[in-house]
């Protein structure tokens, strides 16, 4: 208990209403993050896991429930308040890397460094500081396109961590990418996890994946069924006790 969460969501409701169709995407979902945790969430397709990484990122609103990030409940602040927080604390990873074309690898990095208020010069300074930190150092002046798979998602890490962000969420970092690029990845990730302390919260398809990290919490049909402690340490998961057990529809814990 002595690590305080620094994601919290509680009760968690998330419906999607097209035209006739109601998705019940997140349907009562409850769980904690610990500061310098690294958390996998799996689950088939269409279970809910981009739903979840938006919602409790603040990306996405919410219909019911609480999330709180570092105490801060996130549905009193104001849309201005969350984006600015998002940009100073939180860095994204996406399956598709989403590099803008036209910027050199360096320019991609800079470009959140410059929006948080950086001069030119403390942009291209730490921009270089952290593609040497994810073993891009000889390419930065590269386009997207003059680099491989792996090698743009190091640019898109990078620049995820250029704000030095307290958490990182990751929707399949890796899904694009063959196994020893992937494991390659993810190595890096354990990595930064390691040594900067940051917190990671990334979604995947592959065991191989979530084997790499902490802890994995697995969600079917907008419901989180466990949230097992792959280290046997239950202390983080305190709000959903007997972790590997299958929660049954609705309500029930906390
Ligand atoms: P996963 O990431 O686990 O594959 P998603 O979170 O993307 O799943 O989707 C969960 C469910 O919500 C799916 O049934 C999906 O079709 C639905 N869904 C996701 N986004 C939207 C949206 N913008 N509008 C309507 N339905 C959506
Ligand atoms: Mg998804």
């Amino acid at each position: 208990m002595e690590n305080l969460p620094i994601i919290s969501a509680t009760n968690v409701v998330k419906t999607y209403r097209s035209r006739d169709v109601v998705v019940h995407a997140l349907n009562d979902v409850t769980f904690e993050v610990s500061q310098g945790e690294m958390v996998a969430v799996m689950g088939p397709s269409g279970s809910g896991k981009t739903t979840l990484l938006n919602c409790i990122s603040g990306l996405d609103s919410i219909d019911s429930g609480d999330v709180s990030i570092a105490g801060q409940l996130l549905r009193t602040m104001s849309d201005d308040a969350l984006s600015d927080y998002r940009a100073s604390s939180m860095g994204f990873v996406f399956q598709a890397y989403n590099l803008l074309p036209v910027l050199s690898a360096q320019e991609n990095v800079e470009l959140p460094l410059v929006l948080a208020g950086n001069s030119q010069r403390v942009a291209r300074e730490k921009a270089v500081e952290k593609l040497d930190l994810v073993g891009l150092g000889d390419r930065i002046d590269h386009l997207p396109a003059e680099l491989s798979g792996g090698q743009q998602q190091r640019v898109a890490i990078a620049r995820a961590l250029a704000n030095d962000p307290a958490i990182v969420w990751a929707d399949e970092p890796t899904g694009n990418l063959d196994s020893t690029n992937a494991s390659e990845i993810m190595e890096l990730l354990v990595r930064l996890n390691k040594e900067e302390g940051q917190t990671f919260v990334l979604v995947t398809h592959s065991e191989d994946v979530g084997g790499m990290t902490d802890r994995i919490v697995r969600m079917s049909d907008g419901i989180v069924v466990s949230a097992s402690d792959e280290t046997g340490d239950f202390s983080s998961v305190s709000s959903m006790d007997s972790g590997a057990t299958t929660a049954t529809s609705d309500s029930s814990d906390s």
